[in-house]
């Protein structure tokens, strides 16, 4: 499988260079140069499949020949041996064709851990193969920091600094960041904010010596290896409710902030898994939800919301969609990306509008509907929803249909957003590993936004 830019500037590339790269050379993202079809006899044989087995086919049709099939399970295995529960991402029925896909089961308790345990392990992978280090620059507002450290501490020629908002990321997640005492990881907490912090990485990755002496790499979500190990579970669920509903029209809610996890269900409908619905859930920074109803995508004022990771106003991997949209045409993805530069926004209408609106439906859950649906679904299912789960929840219940089959993606485990839980007096115990951060001492230091002090940290810790 070669990979292909949005933006058709760049040759054909091989899996693990469009692991390295990330962004493309032409700042368009990577995708497969064919999306694999799947037969009716292969999806039915992969209705037996455990997560990991299931997970190996998958990554096997994108990576080929390039890493061989027995290093591939090897690193597939590793990764979900991790994962508290034994079927990885497990399905929970909560009433009548009401289930929660459960995401949270990897070490930093949320979504993200099921692609970056992955790619931390590919990493280093990478790095014996090659016998070179990696250095793993990124920002996070929380949980991408956690997941991304839990993926590579103390592992060979790897070295990760993490930037992240002193003291304004969630409790939980500062400790599960910063409790982390591995020589290979450095936290730096800056004096700022989220978009601060961002603002610097783009940065240095801009400072094109300086991102090739260390030979920097990125964690975001645009890089292509996340995507496809987040098909894998709507594979699994999917299979999984079929099995029990004996029904086939199965849809998924996706809690959504980059347009990263979405896509990866969209790939996985384009795949030939025959999804019915994708809902797409938004909090009040409502970009997608707006684009999906009305055709515009444009930008907003910065909400803060109970469900931080998905304040998000420019979602970075909506380029990939937009490139399907339009046929795989990388002229027409260029000018319209050049015109949302020039102009703020892009609007779509008529026949490709339609088109956008039979690929989703979308609601933007406001922030009130949030701790609501959180109190709701506590009484009425005894089960207890983070705050970014619950715009999941929110959306399925005002779109799906009287007895349609739907499943919401939890991409959190409660406990990681304890602040906007108790909100609704609703008390949780902590499961053990989360209660036991709070006895460990914090690693971390504390520094000014500039990016020279910043500079100058990463070169000590680099060298
Ligand atoms: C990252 C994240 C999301 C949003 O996922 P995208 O791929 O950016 O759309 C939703 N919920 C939680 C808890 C997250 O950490």
């Amino acid at each position: 499988m070669k990979y292909i830019s949005t933006r058709g500037q760049v040759s054909p590339t091989g899996f693990i260079d469009a692991i390295l790269m990330g962004l493309a050379d032409d700042g368009g993202l990577l995708v497969p140069k064919h999306i694999p079809q799947l037969s009716d006899d292969t999806l039915k044989q992969w209705q037996k499949l455990t997560y990991p087995e299931l997970a190996l086919e998958v990554f096997s049709l994108y990576v080929n020949n390039e890493i061989p099939r027995a290093d591939l399970k090897k690193l597939v295995d590793d990764s979900y041996a991790t994962f508290r529960h034994e079927d990885v991402t497990p399905v929970r029925r909560l009433d009548n064709g009401r289930y929660v896909l459960e995401l949270f089961h990897g070490p930093t308790f949320a979504f993200k851990d099921v692609a970056l345990q992955f790619l931390g392990n590919l990493y280093s992978y990478v790095s014996r193969k090659t016998n070179s280090i990696i250095h793993i620059l990124g920002a996070t507002s929380g949980d991408t920091g956690a997941s991304a450290i839990e993926g590579v501490r103390g592992k060979e020629g790897i070295r990760i600094c993490i930037l992240h908002p002193h003291q304004k990321v969630s409790k939980v997640q500062e400790l599960q960041m910063t409790t982390v005492n591995d020589a290979n990881v450095l936290n730096l907490a800056v004096e700022g904010t989220f978009d601060d912090c961002q603002r610097i990485i783009k940065e240095l990755f801009a400072d094109v010596s300086f991102k090739h002496r260390y030979h920097l790499r990125a964690i975001n979500s645009i890089n292509i290896a996340r995507i496809l190990a987040q098909t894998v579970y709507y594979f699994y669920a999917y299979f999984q409710v079929a099995n029990k509903e004996h029904a086939d029209k199965i849809s998924f809610s996706v809690p959504t902030g980059n347009f990263g996890d979405i896509f990866a269900g969209y790939l996985a409908q384009r795949m030939g898994l025959p999804i019915h619905k994708l809902i797409l859930a938004t909090n009040e920074n409502n970009i997608l939800a707006r684009f999906v109803n009305e055709g515009v995508y444009q930008p907003g004022a910065f909400r803060g919301t109970y469900s931080p990771s998905m304040d998000i106003q420019v979602a970075s991997n909506f380029e990939r969609y937009l490139f399907y949209l339009y046929g795989e045409d990388a002229d027409t993805v260029t000018s319209l990306m050049a015109q949302f530069k020039a102009e703020g926004r892009i609007v779509i209408t008529g026949d490709v509008l339609k088109r956008v609106q039979a690929d989703f439906s979308a609601y933007s859950v406001e922030n009130e509907e949030c701790l609501n649906t959180i109190s709701a679904y506590y009484e009425k299912y005894s089960y207890l929803l983070d705050p970014h789960t619950a715009c999941g929840a929110a959306a399925s219940d005002k779109l799906a249909a009287e007895g349609e089959v739907t499943v919401v993606l939890s991409t959190a485990h409660p406990a990681k957003f304890d602040e906007a839980i108790r909100l609704r007096n609703i008390s949780q115990t902590y499961p053990e590993q989360i209660q036991a951060l709070f006895d460990k001492p914090q690693i971390q230091t504390v520094v000014g936004g500039s990016n020279e002090e910043i500079k100058k940290q990463l070169v000590t810790f680099f060298n």
